[in-house]
């Protein structure tokens, strides 16, 4: 059973359609994550679920009961935000034990103690339960945030950008922590990001989200895969997917109404002129290290792909072009199956 249903949601703020019809399950287990830029709607879908926004029209169901109209309280959902929410002048231990001790849930304290002890551990900061919030690292400070949300034990997860105010490095840690803590405990979460990288590491399944409309949902390798329209297609991937005018590739066959073609960078392949159709040339090498990005100019195009650090490639050198797995799309951006 699905733990969150959203059928048709749809919200307004005066002439803003922040949410348009948006329909979605959070299945139980399901790590979903909404991707989207800044203003599609993410944070505007996750305080509809927790009710504190209501939808103009469409339902909210959380473990089969219609919430639509509930009072926020009454839903068993934790939210994480991105900033630390953390009430600074308490140690650590309070901070955590915090949501089991309002007097409606009546926790009895050596329960407490237990949960509050097993999140500690689970999250790595046990040796720091006596410490005050305010003597933490940024990272640590992440870490009582989630796990304020942990003791809860809800039926569903709730994260607002949990790692984006982290550093590179912290973000990357946990991220692998978060991933491995919903795996142990089997928890079902919904996360927004912006960040493509956290959407292709953690998520079970992905929504794209753009300008309050859900475009395509699916695995990260679907997602990664077979992307439904070319905005989809350029919101993952690093460096983004090579998108051409259809006019520029006139020598070769492409399905009928194609305005544009897609290649993932790792897709377009260079190899020493041997009288192919497309003849690039090698604009800038970038080396990263364990890989090269190439920049190409294909007839006044820029292209990008990824090459060996040993292969020996020189700027302003003419090299052809081999777009193995393109994808096409029509005038409106959206996908055109390849003629089989
Ligand atoms: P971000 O990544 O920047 O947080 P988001 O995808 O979470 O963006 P939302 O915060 O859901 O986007 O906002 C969606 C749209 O609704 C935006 O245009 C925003 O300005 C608008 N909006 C959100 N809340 C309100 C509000 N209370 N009053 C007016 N407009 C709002």
């Amino acid at each position: 059973m699905a733990d969150v249903i959203l059928r048709n949601i749809s919200k307004r703020f005066g002439a803003i359609e922040a949410v348009r019809e948006l329909s979605l399950a959070v299945n139980d287990g399901d790590f979903l994550v909404l991707l989207g830029p800044s203003g599609a709607g993410k944070t505007t879908t996750l305080r509809l679920i927790t009710g504190l926004e209501q939808p103009d029209s469409g339902s909210v169901m959380i473990n089969g009961r219609d919430v639509t109209l509930d009072p926020p309280g009454s839903r068993d959902i934790a939210f994480v935000f991105q900033q630390y929410s953390l009430y600074p002048h308490l140690t650590v231990y309070d901070n955590l034990a915090f949501p089991l001790r309002s007097p409606a849930r009546r926790v009895p304290e050596p329960v407490i103690r237990k949960r509050v002890e097993q999140t500690a551990e689970l999250l790595h900061i046990a040796s720091k339960l006596n410490n005050r919030a305010t003597r933490l690292s940024g990272g640590e400070m992440q870490r009582v945030a989630i796990g304020r949300a942990l003791v809860r034990d809800p039926s569903i997860y709730l994260m607002d950008e949990p790692l984006s105010s982290l550093d590179a490095k912290l973000r990357a840690e946990l991220r692998l922590e978060l991933k491995r803590i919903q795996l142990e405990l089997g928890a079902t979460v919904l996360y927004v990001t912006h960040d493509q990288v956290e959407a292709m590491t953690m998520a079970t399944r992905i929504g794209v989200i753009r300008d309050g409309r859900l475009l395509q949902i699916g695995t990260p390798r679907e997602i990664y895969e077979n992307p439904t329209d070319s905005y989809v297609a350029s919101r993952l991937g690093t460096p983004q997917i090579n998108l051409l005018p259809a006019r520029v590739l006139s020598e070769i066959a492409l399905p009928a109404g194609t305005e544009t073609v897609g290649v993932r960078t790792e897709h377009l392949q260079l190899a020493a002129r041997n009288g192919g159709p497309l003849v690039g040339r090698v604009h800038r090498v970038e080396h990263l290290g364990e890989q090269n990005h190439v920049h190409l100019d294909y007839k006044g195009q820029m292209l990008v792909t990824l090459a060996d650090p040993r292969e020996a490639l020189q700027a302003g050198q003419e090299i052809e072009l081999h777009l193995m797995h393109p994808l096409y799309f029509d005038g409106a951006g959206q996908r055109i199956p390849a003629a089989t």
